[in-house]
This record gives structure tokens, sequence and C-alpha cells, in this order.
């Protein structure tokens, strides 16, 4: 089997920046996506064959694309796109380093040999458990945006976007130009907060004008198409009848409670970092706020704190696409430093340039942080709202879990009550809802949520049939 230098899970903006760098020091590179075409969420592309005039044509994407295109074109890339990492196992004895276990869109499961990982997975978006929030037609603000990016498709033609993100201006200027319209945008905390938040951040996030200027440009455009952008406006919940799927979301309006009729909404609270393959290994991660996840802590180079395992990009916490190019630049440097194919001395004078792009952008991410920061928004579920849908486990059975666990002692964690009531034990692994699970505990137990053991992070980071499993045993 071959071994290549260097395995890169990821095919997204840091996945890219990296591929750049191992490529150029003339290391044998495979980049792994589960997207059959890489760009990642940004730059999610639409299948080949499909043509799309002026697929991402903004200023925002410039940058981004011409990666996507050096990247792509470039022969000596080994591209497995439609494959899932299911796991990485770390063989530091071995020639290999690592073994990567995959699954394919064409169904079984094969195995990639590298001597060095770079986990560039990117985020997903937190999900949030509120009542009617299992309707069909309540979907992730992300997966709109996916359907719209890639297919062209609109899944509905009334929506609502809800929630605390900025990123619902980005998603109802695509809508708008997409032929959908949008009834309304909804953030949770009033103008006057988020101006607030801004404030303290806007000396240093203004020394990089471009993504504050993107923003007022999307505000402009939801002026013109009559959109109203409420402030303040928190839903409660959404209401529809049955599998007849959502037909109005419920805010909490400065009269009292307030309807908005819609075929589709959308939440935006925030996004959590995908770490589950860097847990797998057993590198260092900490809770990622504001939104929660697990974030990959790392050294300077994007080093994790297992030899021969890189991060960059959002596994290591959000930051937008610009800072996971850096990111990952800094992490393919290093990787061909560590390699022996360049030198200390090159390798710092190259990473000088990322560096201090990825360090002028903090003002910009720390602003964006506090402005979106879902924390004292996120709306109440109710005892039978469902808090972990693969198993259909209620938030009233999770609270009974922690109530009976706090019974036995104050020491517990995600895993426990994954124990007494399957929450997190699902097709999804937990990736859905521990972020809730452990708020739950840490409100339950008066501490930080970084206090709080997640669940035990297990193979299969995605979901497999077991024939899979039995035929490759086999
Ligand atoms: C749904 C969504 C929409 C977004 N839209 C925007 C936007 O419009 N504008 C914006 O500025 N930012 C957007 N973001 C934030 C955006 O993700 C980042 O700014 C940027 O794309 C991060 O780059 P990255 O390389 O770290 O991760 P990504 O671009 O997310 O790339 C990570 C890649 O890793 C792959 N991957 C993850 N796990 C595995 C695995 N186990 N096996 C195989 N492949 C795997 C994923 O398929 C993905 O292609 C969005 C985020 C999400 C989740």
């Amino acid at each position: 089997m071959t071994v290549f230098d260097i395995a890169i899970v990821g095919g997204g903006p840091a996945g890219l920046a990296a591929a750049e760098r191992t490529l150029a020091a003339g290391l044998s590179t495979c980049v792994i996506d589960e997207q059959q075409r890489p760009g990642g969420q940004i730059l999610r592309q639409p299948p080949a064959g499909f043509s799309v005039p002026g697929w991402l044509s903004g200023a925002p994407y410039r940058k981004g694309r011409a990666l996507l295109d050096k990247v792509s074109d470039d022969a000596k890339l080994n591209w497995l796109g439609g494959h899932s990492v299911l796991g990485i196992t770390p063989d530091p004895a071995g020639e290999a380093g690592f073994t990567l276990a995959l699954s394919g869109t064409m169904g079984g499961v094969s195995e990639v040999q590298a001597k060095r990982v770079l986990v560039a997975g990117g985020c997903y978006d937190m999900p949030v458990a509120l009542p009617g929030w299992t309707l069909p037609g309540v979907m992730s603000a992300g997966a709109v945006q996916t359907m719209v990016k890639a297919q062209q498709v609109l899944p509905g033609q009334r929506v609502v976007l809800f929630g605390t993100h900025p990123l619902m201006i980005v998603l109802a200027q695509q809508i708008i130009e997409a032929g959908g319209q949008v009834e309304a945008v909804c953030f949770a905390q009033s103008f006057a907060q988020m101006a607030k938040a801004a404030l303290a951040h806007l000396p240093r996030a203004i020394t990089m004008p471009a993504p504050l200027i993107a923003a007022a440009g999307g505000m402009a455009v939801l002026r013109r198409a009559g959109v109203q952008v409420r402030y303040g406006a928190p839903v409660l919940r959404s209401e529809g009848e049955g599998l007849g799927g959502v037909e109005q979301v419920v805010i909490a309006g400065p009269k009292g409670e307030e309807a908005i009729a819609c075929d589709l909404a959308a939440m935006c609270y925030g996004f959590l970092p995908q770490a589950d393959l860097v847990r797998q290994v057993g590198a260092g991660v900490r809770w990622s706020n504001p939104a929660g996840g697990w974030e990959a802590v790392h050294d300077d180079a994007m080093r994790s704190t297992v030899p021969g395992l890189y991060v960059a990009g959002e596994t290591t916490g959000v930051a937008g696409s610009d800072a996971a190019m850096a990111e990952g630049a800094i992490a393919g440097l290093a990787i061909a430093q560590d390699a022996g194919v360049l030198t200390a001395r090159d390798a710092s004078a190259a990473m000088r340039g990322p560096r201090s792009a990825r360090k002028a952008m903090q003002g910009f991410i720390d602003l964006l942080r506090a402005v979106g920061d879902p924390r004292p928004w996120l709306p109440a579920a109710s005892a039978e709202t469902l808090l972990c849908r693969c198993e259909d486990i209620p938030a009233g059975a999770v609270d009974k879990a922690i109530a009976d666990a706090l019974a036995v002692g104050p020491s517990f964690g995600a895993s426990a009550i994954k124990l007494r009531c399957r929450a997190g034990m699902g097709l999804c692994q937990g990736r859905s809802c521990e972020h809730a699970v452990i708020r739950r505990i840490a409100a339950a137990r008066s501490c930080a949520e970084e206090e709080v053991d997640g669940f035990r992070p297990r193979f299969p980071a995605r979901s497999l049939a077991i024939a899979d499993l039995l035929d490759d045993a086999g």
C-alpha cells in the first residue's frame, strides 16, 4: 500500500492551503474529503458537469477560489473525494505513522497510510433544540446554504432565519439571489446589545475592513429587497401540523408573542468545531467559546499534542475562511519542515506572512464572536422537546438522568448521562446533542462547561453499515 508523506483530512480552505505548501515542497499529498469536490463549506462546489453562472463570484470568495483552482489543477495532488474518514490510528513504530480508515460513497471500508496527518475538518452548525425543531422545514442555516450553493435548490419559498449569528445576513442575501423570499431575519439580541459587543472590538477589527464592508453590503441588499431584519426578537418555538411541516415561528416580540408565517425556518446560533477525529486519537482539545464544542489545541506551527498529527482551520476554533487558509499554510510549512524537506530557518521565514495575517484577523474574529454570542439567547427546550434526535430522547429524560447522576455524586460527564438515558448513543454519535448535554450538566453541577467531560469519542466518526465492516473483515 502507498504510504503518503501527508494525508490531509478536509479539502476546505485550510486543507487546500496546507496541500499547496506540501505539494510545493515535493511531499506526496493525499487530500480526503466526504464531499466529491474540493472547496469545503465556504467554496462548496456544484457537482461536476453542472454549470452555474456567477458561482460565488463575490469579492469575499476571490482568494479562496484562486487557491481552489491552483490546488485542484495540480496533477500531483491525490484527491480522494466522496470518502469519510472514520478513524485515525497512530502507529509511531511503523513506517506509516498513521492508518486512516475510510468509507466511500460506493460502500466498503478502505485504508490510507501516511507518515503524517493534518486534520482540517472545519466546523458544523450548532443544532439548538427548541419546541418544534423536529418539524419538516426547520433546518440549520448551513444546510439551507448547502442546498442553495451546491445544488441551486431552495428548500422553501417563504423563509424565516433566526438565531444570533451574523451569517444570517449572508444566507438571506443568497436566498434572495436564488429567487426565494425572506420573510424575516430575527436576531435574538437587540441592536444595542450587538453594537455594545461590537464596540469593544472595533478598534482592532477596523484594521481589516473587508468583512465589515461585506456585512454592510449584505444589509443594503436586504434593505433593497424589503426584508425585515428584527433585533431583540428571540424565537420561542416553531409550529406546524405534524408532517405538514413548519407553518410559523413564534417570537417574543416587544408586545408579547408574535407569529411569523413561513414554510422554511432556518436557525443560526453559531458553529461547532469538527474535532471528532482529533479527540479519537487522544490529541488535546478545549471547550470552544462562545458556541461550544471542542477545539483542537496546537503549538504556533499547528502541531497537535500527538506527534505527527497537525490541525488547522475551524477544527481549531471557528474563525472564518481567511484564518483557515493562514493556519493551513502554517501547518503545511511545519509538515515540510518536520519531514526534513524544508529547513527550520526557511520554514520560519515562510511562516511569517501567514502568521502575521492570522494575527491581524483576530480583532474581527473577536468582534464576530462577541456580536453573535448565542449563550444568553439559547431557546429553552420543553420537557418533551427531543434533545437527542437519533435516539428520540427528550430534554426531560436527559434532565432526569442528570438529577439521578447528581444524587450519586457531583463529578460526572456526558458519557455517564449517555449510559443512563442513551442521549448521544445514536447515528450521529453525539455530534448534535453533546454540547446541549454538557451545558445542562454544567448548569446542574454549577460549574463551567469546560469542566465537564464530553462523550468518549469512538470509532467510527461517521455512521456506516455494519455489512461494510464485515465485508472488510471477511
Ligand atoms: C454549513 C456552513 C456554511 C458556511 N458558510 C460560510 C459562508 O458562506 N461564508 C463564510 O465566511 N464562512 C462560512 N462558513 C464558515 C466556513 O466553514 C469557514 O470559514 C471555512 O470554510 C473554514 O475552512 P476549513 O478548511 O477550516 O473547513 P471547511 O471549509 O469546513 O472544510 C472542511 C472539510 O473537511 C471535510 N471533512 C470533515 N470531516 C471529515 C471526515 N471525517 N472525513 C472526510 N472529510 C471530512 C468536510 O467535508 C469539509 O469539506 C460556513 C460553515 C458551515 C458549517
